[in-house]
């Protein structure tokens, strides 16, 4: 088509809605594409004087209807990006410009949809055919055709603008949804916040009533073993004192009396003294004396003095290997390893009661084992507590309190003791200790008196 007079510029505007058509664009890229032609030829009719406008079709990949615009004289570059040429580039998606020497070429060009009917050579033919028919139709048509492509393009925006105060009353709501949700969620959480610090008080309390409660219990242990020890050792002194030679003779069974008297005595003291230690021990009155204590000489003095206990079973009692020293308290110690000894004794009738140390990294080991009666699995916590006895033992060999006391000794002592058995095996206690003992700033912490 040619670009000549004013009136062209409806006849290329038009012929271009149609060619667009044609070829399958959409209604708004054919307006798009009308527009943007309309536009650029009204610029370079007034920059250039005319120009020859041809429509083609771009094959391949993506297929493109394109609009090549030849002016009649060269059209200096930026009267094409002001102005009416400027919306026209908005229009179109590809909008080239080249300077052909005593022409300028502006091509641009809209891809047309895939849903659109191939664009095949009959078909081509065909369209061309059919647009070279048709009577181009005078301005007052093409406004016509103008106004109500412009009434449609406004309700198209309208219709846009309905939407989009749709989809902004939608999302308001749910941000009032999402602020209350929120509100009722950090409600929520601050209510459980405070049931947490209700239930940290109250357990702060009862952990004070408890320490409460165990110190009392100390105390009265220490008190009642400490008056009663007065009267028992009475009670010993008067029976020995029956029974003495000097004495008035007594006849057997009042002899026989008075032994049982005095053998219960003894029983009563053993007792009570065990009790006045725990009860020591559990209310921090035993301060360990801290020095260096080498296991050799502890392991010799046990040695010595446990022998006399050998019954059934062997005593074995290893030598320390050599350096076996640590920093701890050498009587408490002794007390720990004679409580475990004694019991390992006690509770074996064949076999051995061995004791080993080793050095274990930080810490010494020493394991008292025997090849005894064994504790059930089950009961490996409780005899650690005070009183208990195994059940099969026989009440009469000893308090219950042993062991006990053994593991508070050796906690003082910034220690565990550990304990594997196996009914009808015998059993292995284990106590560790760190060499370097318990630094004077962080004294150990007696088991149930942490805050
Ligand atoms: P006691 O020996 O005076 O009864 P302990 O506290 O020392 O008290 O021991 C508690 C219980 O643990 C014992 O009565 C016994 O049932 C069990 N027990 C302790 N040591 C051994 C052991 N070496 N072998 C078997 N049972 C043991």
């Amino acid at each position: 088509m040619a670009l000549r007079v004013e009136h062209d510029i409806f006849l290329i505007r038009q012929r271009g809605r149609e060619v667009a058509a044609a070829v399958g664009l959409e209604n708004q890229d054919q307006i798009r594409i009308a527009t943007a032609l309309s536009e650029l030829a009204r610029q370079v009719l007034a920059d250039a004087g005319g120009a020859d406008v041809v429509f083609l079709t771009e094959l391949g990949e993506q297929v493109r209807l394109r609009v090549d615009l030849t002016t009649a004289a060269p059209v200096p570059p930026s009267t094409l990006t002001a102005g009416p040429a400027a919306a026209a580039r908005r229009l179109v998606d590809q909008f080239v410009v080249e300077d052909d020497g005593p022409a300028t070429v502006v091509r641009m060009s809209r891809p047309i949809p895939s849903s659109a009917e191939p664009l095949t050579t009959e078909r081509l033919a065909r369209l061309r055919s059919r647009l070279a028919e048709s009577r181009p139709g005078g301005p007052l048509d093409e406004l016509s055709v103008q106004n109500d492509q412009l009434i449609a393009a406004l309700d198209e925006a309208r219709r846009h603008r309905d939407e989009l105060s749709r989809l902004n009353d939608e999302l308001a709501e749910t941000n009032q949804g999402v602020l209350a949700l929120y509100s009722q969620l950090s409600e929520e959480l601050e209510e459980t916040n405070r049931g947490v610090v209700a239930l940290y008080a109250e357990l702060d309390e009862k952990s004070v009533q408890l320490r409460a409660a165990s110190e009392a219990k100390s105390r009265f242990l220490a008190n009642v073993s400490h008056e009663l020890r007065a009267p028992v050792t009475a009670i010993m002194g008067l029976a020995r004192l029956l029974s003495d030679s000097a004495s008035d003779p007594l006849t057997g069974e009042q002899g026989r009396q008075v032994s049982l008297i005095r053998d219960s005595a003894t029983d009563l003291l053993a007792l009570v003294n065990d009790l006045l230690d725990l009860a020591k021990a559990e209310a921090g009155r035993i301060e360990p004396v801290w020095a260096q204590v080498d296991l050799r000489v502890v392991f010799g003095q046990l040695r010595g003095t446990l022998r006399a206990l050998e019954t059934g079973a062997r005593l074995v009692v290893e030598e320390p290997p050599p350096e076996a020293l640590l920093r701890s308290d050498e009587v408490l110690l002794s007390r720990i390893l004679r409580n475990l000894l004694h019991n390992g004794l006690k509770f074996t009738e064949h076999g051995e009661v061995r004791m080993v140390a080793e050095r274990d990294g930080e810490d010494w080991r020493i394991s008292v084992s025997d090849t005894g009666v064994g504790i059930p699995a089950g009961l490996h916590d409780r005899i650690f507590e005070e009183f208990y006895q195994a059940p099969g033992g026989g009440r009469s060999v000893g308090t219950g309190l042993g062991l006990p006391y053994a593991r508070r000794l050796t906690t003082l002592l910034g220690g565990t003791v550990d304990l594997t058995s196996e009914v009808g095996r015998g059993s292995t206690f284990v106590v560790t200790l760190p060499a370097r003992g318990v630094p004077v700033d962080e004294p150990a912490q007696w088991p149930g008196s942490e805050g």
